[in-house]
């Protein structure tokens, strides 16, 4: 049975660009006739916006995009968070780590490495093997291998995750959860067997499916949509100019997502009426 999901992190209102994702979600478990959830991913407190999942969940209701089931807070699920660190501990498979930024720049430079050609992510793997006596801040994976796999549009990829990335960060050194952690517990709690979302999230995915493997839940199957680009040709975002969606005409904030998304104009009498004809030419697509 298809669950599909669309995991918006309130850090603002929908805009052009969170609505493909959203509406992609979406069509995508109606076309298989499967549940479509919302999940609320408002781990990174810091970037978090008062209001704003209430403001997206109404957003989404304006474009009758409704869950089948009620919603999920991750801000409520630091439990199973918890759980599955102390899993991955007991496996030898998450350690503690004592570094500060300054620390892993140091450690990299000391191999020659500038940290920037990293795009600063790869940990160069200094807390392994203990922390020597330095006190906790953060826990990390231990990383190992390269991970093959298929997206539903971009086709086959792979990635050293090992090389490219290194140990990634489960709990933050501010006690948060980190996201890549939240988003593959949440994903199998939620029996979600299809990941549709944009494609700026696809390079995470690698990370994910290690994780997933590391505490022993499925993979699910992946779809990353086309992005919106911005004035400046970079994802769409508040940052570049991106307006909240107009609710003052949802068709015409879901036929701009549609076009993005290769679905041809759809003639309709309104919201209900579009979705249904979306569905159908979604399905057509997906069908080949
Ligand atoms: N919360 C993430 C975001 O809004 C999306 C996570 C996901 O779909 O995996 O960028």
């Amino acid at each position: 049975m298809y669950r599909g999901r669309f995991a918006p992190s309130p850090t603002g209102p929908l805009h052009a660009g969170s609505l493909v994702a959203a509406l992609a979600s979406w069509l995508d478990a109606r076309a298989h006739g499967g549940a479509w959830l919302l999940r609320i991913e408002d781990v990174d407190t810091p970037r978090c916006v008062a209001g704003a999942d209430r403001v997206i969940l109404g957003q989404l209701a304006a474009c009758g995009l409704v869950p089948d089931e009620p919603p999920w807070w991750q801000s409520q699920r630091g439990g199973a968070y918890a759980d599955a660190l102390q899993q991955l501990a007991d496996a030898g498979r998450a350690y503690p780590c004592a570094c500060t930024r300054r620390d892993i720049e140091q450690a990299l430079a000391a191999r020659g490495l500038a940290h920037e050609r990293f795009a600063e992510r790869v940990y160069p793997g200094t807390c392994r093997d203990g922390l020597a006596g330095r006190p906790a801040r953060a826990w990390r994976l231990r990383v190992e291998g390269r991970v093959h796999w298929h997206d539903r549009r971009l086709g086959e990829a792979g990635q050293d995750v090992a090389a490219e990335v290194g140990d990634f960060v489960l709990k933050r050194a501010d006690g948060l959860w980190a996201y890549q952690l939240a988003v593959v517990v949440d994903d199998a709690a939620q029996g979600i067997t299809d990941v549709v979302r944009g494609e700026d999230l696809a390079d995470n995915t690698p990370r994910q499916i290690l994780l997933q493997r590391a505490l022993g839940v499925p993979t699910p199957r992946y779809l990353h949509t086309p992005l919106v680009l911005g004035a400046d040709g970079h994802k769409l975002s508040k940052q570049n100019g991106a307006q909240a969606l107009d609710l003052a005409d949802p068709l015409a904030a879901l036929r701009t997502a549609a076009a993005t998304l290769g679905l041809p104009r759809l003639g309709a009498r309104g919201v209900a009426d579009w979705l249904a004809s979306a569905v159908a030419a979604w399905a057509g697509i997906i069908a080949g």
